[in-house]
């Protein structure tokens, strides 16, 4: 494409994004498609940051496309709906989450799995049907196919509603597929943050008993007593972990970084299955033995479909589950991203766009 971003749609845009692998994030003049007859679109209130931002602001994985402006917790007020949308009106509140197309033909799409589309098109730094480059949530509003638009419930808060759009249907979806939502299961959290909090509060929303798994001894006290947890193993601490071998029938591994799964398997009961969500950079070791003479399995998730994403917003409404947050205004957003860098976030930063994106217009 050679029209700009500022050009290529008619109707103008901001938000923030970053230009190149630094990740540093800055105001940012784009344009967006006008109101297709099956197209939401919505002035965006709340965003929530997700280290898959982080990861994508500095090319982590290699398939970044810059400018890349982030952002797919995004919940907001519909604007204009085409003459096609059934779904919502205007006025209602309704969420995007990392999703805002599939092929709609495959196998996976005929069994509401969009997210696992060979032709999915993400939030942002993917292509459209259009041809042009997608941009997220960090932005004063957004358009998508009702397909992809999530209903808000009337009694979830937006801010702290924000985040189940991506952190929540992660850790909900391989709960459900892998029986780990069956009451009574004792279920391993590794690493307490954005999904691994929201985790925890689905987990014992099933029924199940909890464990944390963490390289933070400081999150302790408040696993246990703000999020239900009912224990909590320092990861490093050898003593702690041998000592609770062969206990849990599942775990769900939210860590972002590389580290070792070992310890992990060990922590598994005969048929334990160890779900990996995070998304590191490199690869992780995978050791034979431990598999073989426990039947273990080792199996990975990614989000959810949309189907899946309403019944989880649902759900999370019926039980009172939102994530944690820390609401930061949109020109904060570096010092956030450095911070979540750090793990230095209880637990999900959310950008008040509605109030804070405005006056950071150029
Ligand atoms: P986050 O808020 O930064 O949480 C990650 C947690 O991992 C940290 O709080 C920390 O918990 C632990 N951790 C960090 N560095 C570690 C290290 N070197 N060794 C061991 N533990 C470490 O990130 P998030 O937003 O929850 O995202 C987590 C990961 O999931 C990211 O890689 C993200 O891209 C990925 N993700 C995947 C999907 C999917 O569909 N599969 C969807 C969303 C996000 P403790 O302090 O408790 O150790
Ligand atoms: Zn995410
Ligand atoms: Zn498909």
């Amino acid at each position: 494409m050679s029209t700009s971003p500022e050009e290529e749609h008619p109707v103008k845009a901001f938000g923030w994004a970053a230009r190149d692998p630094s990740g540093h994030l800055s105001p940012f003049n784009f344009s967006r498609r006008s109101t297709g007859e099956e197209d939401v679109r919505f002035k965006v209130l709340y965003c929530g940051v997700c280290h898959s931002d982080l990861h994508s602001i500095k090319n982590d994985w290699g398939f970044s496309m810059y400018p890349l402006l982030p952002g797919h917790e995004i919940v907001g007020e519909v604007t204009e709906v085409g003459s096609k949308v059934k779904k919502v009106k205007v006025g209602d509140k309704v969420g995007v989450g990392c999703l805002v197309g599939a092929c709609h033909s495959c196998e996976s799409c005929s069994d509401d799995l969009e997210n696992y589309c060979p032709k999915l098109i993400l939030t942002y730094s993917s292509v459209y049907h259009d041809g042009t480059v997608t941009y997220g949530g960090y932005s004063d509003h957004m358009v998508a196919n009702e397909r992809y638009i999530i209903r808000f419930p009337d009694n979830m808060p937006l801010d702290g509603g924000a985040p189940l759009l991506c952190a929540g249907i992660t850790v909900y979806s391989p709960l459900k597929y892998f029986g780990l939502d069956e009451p009574g299961k004792h279920i391993g959290i590794v690493g307490l943050g954005g999904l691994g909090h929201v985790a925890v509060k689905f987990a014992k929303a099933f029924g199940a008993k909890v464990t944390v798994i963490s390289t933070s001894p400081s999150k302790k006290e408040e696993a246990l007593r703000n999020l239900g947890a009912d224990s909590f193993l320092v990861s490093r601490d050898q003593e702690q972990m041998q000592a609770a071998a062969g206990t849990l029938h599942g775990i769900i591994d939210t860590v972002s970084a590389v580290h070792p799964i070992l310890p992990l398997l060990g922590l598994l009961k005969t048929h334990g299955k160890l779900i990996l969500v995070g998304a590191p950079d490199k690869p992780l070791e995978l050791p034979v033995f431990p598999l073989i003479s426990g039947r273990k399995i080792v199996a990975g998730s990614g989000i959810g479909g949309m189907k899946e994403t309403q019944e989880m917003i649902d759900f999370a409404a019926k039980h009172n589950i939102t994530a944690d947050i820390e609401v930061i205004s949109t020109d904060y957003l570096n010092t956030a991203m450095e911070r979540l860098a750090k793990n230095d976030v209880r637990y999900r930063f959310v950008i008040d766009i509605g109030n804070t994106l405005a006056a950071t217009k150029p």
